[in-house]
């Protein structure tokens, strides 16, 4: 594989990101060569490492005290064999064409997962929301749709939100896309709120699905949430609803962070206080306010001693280091919550102590299965109560869990979640592609 791996770096020079992605995915399918050589050709791997279209356009836009500024956005179509292109916008300083790739690439593998009809894409831009008012999130939503309504569509691509787009921000791209096109598609983005076509349960899908998944993992060693210390990293829509799962099936929520530092309450974190600091008020966590808690800036979030760490927050937050920590601090299990959020160290160290690792395709996919629910939705001009979406959501985390089990034990390499996940994720879409032609 490694030869492979070296031609999608040459081809892809300085975008560390999509390496990182390729080289994490490419590297699980070793065991295919062996035992189903007829998907380790480079014929697949090399479409596969393609995305089938990359859109890179201006996003001009007007402030508050009317000067023009420029950002840019990026929808990268990477792979519809399963379905038409499904992924989130990220609206982020950080954001640029490595970025985008290597979680349009994850997406494939999560999407192939969650075993709805789903290929995968993502997009964004690199504007930053902090610090903008409302006319001006507006008007830079506007201005991005006006651009990327002639690239989606119910049945061609279907983005959702990711970091920096929530709910307010998917209806001013909804709205625009309804004043330009003068169609009430509902089916075209997902993530929608409840009044205008949206699913229950997308909102908490992405936090609830990978404490689901955790609890699977954890039922296998006859272990659960019950009566467990538990550190969530992040206080975002991932990270806020991760902790009231966990929370309700009875474990305690010890610490949390943002970009400024972590909070640690011993006595657990008081949930309504956080909503409303980061939902409401959109404040920094340092403005929490207890007895029992201290805010740090010093350190790391993963020096807190917990028996589960889930790292909802970001790309490469936990890396070698931290996960050493978290191991002789006596973690029993670590899944991700935010998108490849251990680095490839972190990975191999918790590996190599057997604690439990839910990788973030499988972990986290309950977002993007419960859009998949959204579109089924629309597509019915129907609406779900929350129970009934939510255990549609916790049967779909099980599956998840069950092919991530039942395909890395096929290929002998037993608890190994990362590879059971690349492995079941890949050879469906290779399947797809094969049965599709070239
Ligand atoms: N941004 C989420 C993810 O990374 C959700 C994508 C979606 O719902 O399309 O999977």
């Amino acid at each position: 594989m490694q030869e492979h791996f070296d031609a999608v770096v040459a081809r892809n020079p300085g975008e560390t990101e999509f390496h990182q992605a390729v080289y994490e995915v490419m590297h699980s399918l070793g065991p295919i060569a062996g035992k189903r050589p007829e998907y380790a050709q480079w014929s697949i791997l090399k479409r596969v490492c393609e995305p089938e279209r990359q859109i890179i356009f201006r996003v001009p836009w007007v402030t508050d005290s009317g000067e023009v500024e420029i950002n840019r956005g990026f929808r990268v179509e990477f792979n519809s064999a399963l379905g038409p292109y499904k992924g989130g916008l990220r609206f982020h300083p950080s954001v640029n064409l490595s970025i985008i790739k290597f979680l349009g690439f994850e997406q494939i593998f999560k999407n192939s997962l969650t075993g709805m009809p789903i290929g995968g894409g993502k997009g964004g831009s690199d504007f930053d929301p902090k610090g903008r008012s409302d006319g001006e999130i507006m008007r830079f939503c506007q201005s991005f749709m006006t651009e990327l309504y002639r690239h989606i569509g119910e049945y061609t691509d279907v983005p959702a939100g990711d970091i920096g787009v929530g709910g307010r921000e998917l209806g001013y791209l909804f709205g625009q896309y309804k004043r330009i096109t003068n169609r009430y598609e509902s089916g075209v983005l997902t993530g929608k709120g409840l009044s205008w076509g949206g699913s229950r349960v997308r909102t908490e899908a992405t936090g609830y699905g990978t404490v689901f998944f955790t609890q699977e993992m954890l039922g296998t060693r006859g272990e659960s949430f019950d009566g467990k210390r538990v550190v969530v990293s992040g206080s975002g829509n991932v990270a806020l609803y991760a902790i009231e799962k966990v929370q309700q099936l009875g474990g305690t929520v010890i610490a949390c962070s943002d970009s400024n530092g972590y909070l640690v309450d011993e006595n657990g974190l008081d949930l309504g206080q956080l909503k409303d600091l980061k939902e409401v008020r959109r404040e920094r966590l340092s403005a929490y306010s207890s007895d029992s808690a201290a805010h740090s800036t010093e350190g790391s979030i993963w020096d807190v001693k917990c028996d589960v760490a889930l790292p909802c927050a970001t790309q490469n937050e936990l890396n070698e280091e931290h996960a050493k920590s978290l191991v002789s601090n006596g973690v029993q299990a670590v899944a991700e919550g935010a998108n490849m959020p251990c680095t490839p160290g972190a990975v191999k160290v918790f590996q190599e102590s057997s604690v439990l690792f839910g990788p973030g395709k499988a972990s986290n996919a309950g977002g993007v299965a419960t859009s998949a629910l959204e579109m089924q939705q629309n597509a019915s001009r129907d609406s779900w109560s929350f129970e009934d979406t939510e255990a549609r959501l916790e049967q779909i985390m099980r599956d998840i869990h069950t092919r991530c089990v039942t395909t890395a034990d096929e290929f002998g390499l037993e608890g190994n979640y990362v590879a059971g996940a690349n492995l079941a994720g890949y050879m469906k879409v290779a399947d797809a592609m094969v049965a599709l032609g070239v």
